[in-house]
């Protein structure tokens, strides 16, 4: 049961206004065409991964722009770069009040084979117990394909000639692939994809009956670390004991990186950190959650994390750092009696809100420099990092979308927020504008595993809310001049 706060919290319950029965009569005769174009796009194998496929993406990009230049969108652009091409369309609302809003998704999928496990062909949609299983049904597909359908309903029930905001799209090509365009992409464009707020649709909600609106993803900061002591493996009998060994000294660093409380104890870690509200802590806590099942989908045999935080604020609301592998020395059969001549530890960092990439990088080689003995050199290698996205829970474009969401579903909405991190924050960070998420998925859905598929009802339900959400943002969000 919620309680009478959350209930006002998300204001739900609306009558079926002559709005959403419109809507809903306008997807019922279009959802036939609808499904049958979303399993044409699903036949193309856009891996974005697989070189051989290359075309295929390709392919993938120039049917998509087909399809929503049929849509109605007066602009669509195929947006070449170094790897695969991403899709950009622009639909004018005409009331230069109006808000922009830009939302991205990708058209590329995860590699899908056969006999990975996968019941049927993944690359020939088929739909069984009103599901629709194919690579890409959730991720990401069927959720960029719903904006399609929807903003037909939308111009439908509401008689307009264009969208109630200016409605701008981008998806992208190489999102499986670790997005390694898209940042140069959209700087290049920014002046052209400059929007009020992003929508992405490429994330899930709770489960089949709680709805939710995810607020924001942590960011990512990566490393390795390599400990370099002697010049080369030593005989253990004639120097072990007399010099530093590498492989106690990385031992010693990963054992320093949290403290006893299981915060991280790297200094300087935690600045500018955006704690938690009460709010949302309540918030969190009345969402159906199972730790036991959690811990059986984990596969681990214990929850652990930083003291004081319940499981789901650990993974969604608070920065964490986990060593991803550590290794040195001599791995073979048997034993050899050496003291290596160097070690390594591969970390990576969880961002929240607030905390900056470039500081956690300093605040770690300060941390792992002090830390080291004399005769133990170190070389810190840092990958690109990934911003952490958060919006508040009053902003306005959010209450639109969960308003929409709740028109949609009849049930009232939940916030969640993404424990992973993704390319986001790039739009976020060079854009300006507020990241909100409007997802359908649900983790059955499968993502990157054999068997992925969508719910019918609730991609059709997805639709619903993108018709409604257009208008609400017009009605309630004036475009900042
Ligand atoms: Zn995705």
């Amino acid at each position: 049961m919620m309680s009478a706060r959350a209930d006002r919290l998300v204001s739900m319950s609306h009558p079926v206004d002559s709005a959403v029965s419109a809507v809903r009569t306008y997807i019922e005769q279009h959802r036939a065409a609808f499904l049958d174009d979303l399993a044409e796009w699903l036949r193309i194998p856009s891996v974005s991964a697989q070189p051989d496929h290359a075309p295929d993406v390709r392919r993938s990009a120039d049917w998509l722009a087909a399809k929503l230049r049929e849509t109605g969108f007066p602009t669509v652009e195929v947006w070449p770069t170094p790897g695969a091409p991403a899709v950009y369309a622009e639909w004018p609302s005409g009331d230069p009040q109006a808000p922009t809003v830009l939302v991205y998704g990708h058209h590329d999928v995860q590699p899908a084979a056969r006999e990975d496990g996968w019941d049927t062909d993944p690359f020939e949609p088929v739909v069984r117990e009103n599901r629709l299983y194919a690579r890409g049904a959730a991720d990401d597909k069927g959720q960029v394909f719903f904006h399609t359908l929807g903003v037909r309903a939308h111009l439908a029930a509401t008689g307009r000639p264009a969208p109630a905001v200016t409605l701008k799209l981008l998806i992208e090509g190489e999102e499986e692939s670790g997005s390694p365009n898209f940042r140069d992409l959209v700087e290049r464009q920014a002046e052209r994809l400059a929007a009020d707020a992003v929508i992405v649709s490429d994330t899930g909600m709770w489960s089949e009956d709680t709805p939710t609106v995810c607020t924001g993803m942590r960011g990512l900061a990566e490393c390795e670390i390599r400990l370099l002591g002697p010049d080369q493996d030593i005989h253990s009998g004639s120097f072990g004991g007399a010099v530093p060994n590498p492989a106690t000294a990385v031992a010693r660093l990963v054992a320093a990186l949290h403290d006893e409380h299981a915060r991280v104890a790297v200094p300087g870690f935690y600045d500018g950190v955006v704690e938690l509200t009460d709010r949302e802590r309540e918030l969190f806590a009345e969402l159906p959650f199972d730790e036991e099942e959690w811990l059986r989908t984990a596969r681990s045999h214990a929850a652990h994390g930083e003291a004081g935080h319940s499981t789901l604020e650990r993974i969604w609301a608070r920065p964490t750092a986990e060593v991803n592998g550590i290794g040195g020395g001599y791995q073979g059969p048997g034993i050899k009696t050496i003291v290596p001549s160097s070690a390594f530890v591969k970390l990576s960092f969880r961002l929240v809100a607030g905390q900056d990439p470039e500081h956690v990088e300093k605040a770690v080689r300060a941390w792992a420099a002090d830390q080291l003995p004399a005769g133990i050199r170190h070389e810190i290698t840092f990958g690109p990092a990934t911003r952490p996205c958060l919006t508040p829970l009053d902003h306005p474009a959010l209450q639109s979308v969960v308003r929409a969401m709740g028109r949609a579903f009849d049930a009232p909405v939940r916030f969640t927020r993404e424990g992973g991190s993704g390319p986001a924050a790039d739009l976020q960070e060079v854009l300006g504008a507020p990241v909100l998420f409007l997802g359908i998925s649900v983790p059955s859905d499968g993502w990157h595993a054999p068997n992925e598929k969508v719910e019918l009802d609730l991609l059709l339900r997805g639709v619903e809310t993108a018709a409604h959400l257009w208008s609400d943002l017009a009605d309630n969000w004036r475009h900042a001049p």
